[in-house]
């Protein structure tokens, strides 16, 4: 045996070694939380935190300009005949027509302090949003309203095209993914991009499949994590009405204004 040979072997076991320690050091950790303060649990020094924007930070004031309105739209194309990437396509041109008007609110009272807070506290603090790149302004708009601002304590404060192929977009500390996309590969790309391994994340999403995806992707990389599905929009949120939706997308076309869900169900009755 060549003494190159043996040095060789000898680096490719110890590399094994390492990728062994590493994830084996690596700690993944998984929860349901129907409260954002649940957070501080969880929350170290070195933690990067990476939120999920609708139904995780923000909501519309009515059922109009929802997640549940949105899947519902999908339903209803699906249910007339159409594919579902038609009916996807469809769901997403009335939700973001909506989305340059409507006026949103923070998903819990503290929503907004608690992100304040984690900044405050020198915490790096990122959104990852299924919303397209497309309403990154408009999105920024929104939370401004709400107090919410990414930019305190991101990563980066560049704004960056990741991928042009998908339009892949980092823009005033969010990643805007897209509707069909993945997120945890849309992260692997923006921390790739910015040569950055954090040593904990805690990831929050009130989406299981999202949740799901980048708990897979941390779980590659071996970085120690919480991955927390979110259900707070889920727990105080009254069930979902299409009458009520129905009625307030057809009030929104014809006068441009927004009824509450209190205005539409007295106008139901
Ligand atoms: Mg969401």
């Amino acid at each position: 045996m060549s003494l190159k040979f043996l040095r060789l072997s000898k680096l490719i076991k110890s590399l094994m070694i390492l990728g062994f320690a590493t994830s084996s050091l690596a700690q993944a950790q998984y929860e349901e939380i129907d409260s954002i303060e649940r957070i501080w649990e969880h929350v170290t020094s070195d933690s990067l935190v990476i939120l999920d924007l609708d139904d995780t930070v923000i909501e519309p004031q009515q059922t109009l300009g929802g997640d549940k309105w949105f899947y519902d739209l999908i339903d209803q194309r699906r249910a007339a005949g159409h594919t579902l990437e038609a009916a996807l396509e469809l769901a997403l041109q009335d939700w973001t027509e909506v989305q340059h008007h409507v006026t949103m609110k923070p998903v819990e009272p503290r929503t907004h302090l608690v992100i304040r807070k984690l900044q405050a506290g020198g915490n790096r603090v990122i959104g990852l949003t299924a919303r397209d790149s497309t309403l990154a302004d408009r999105t920024i708009q929104q939370l401004s309203k709400i107090g919410v601002d990414f930019k305190i304590s991101p990563i980066s404060r560049k704004s960056v095209i990741l991928d042009e192929k998908t339009n892949l977009r980092y823009h005033e500390g969010i990643i805007f993914v897209g509707e069909t996309k993945k997120k945890g590969q849309a992260l692997l790309k923006f921390l790739d991009h910015h040569r950055v391994r954090p040593k904990h994340v805690i990831f929050l999403d009130d989406k299981e499949k999202h949740v799901r995806c980048v708990e897979e992707t941390l779980n590659e990389l071996g970085i120690t994590h919480v991955a927390l599905w979110y259900k707070g929009a889920e727990a105080k949120n009254s069930a979902y009405n299409r009458d009520i939706a129905n009625l307030q997308w057809h009030h929104f076309k014809t006068e441009g204004t927004f009824l509450t869900d209190e205005e539409a169900l007295k106008k139901l009755q």
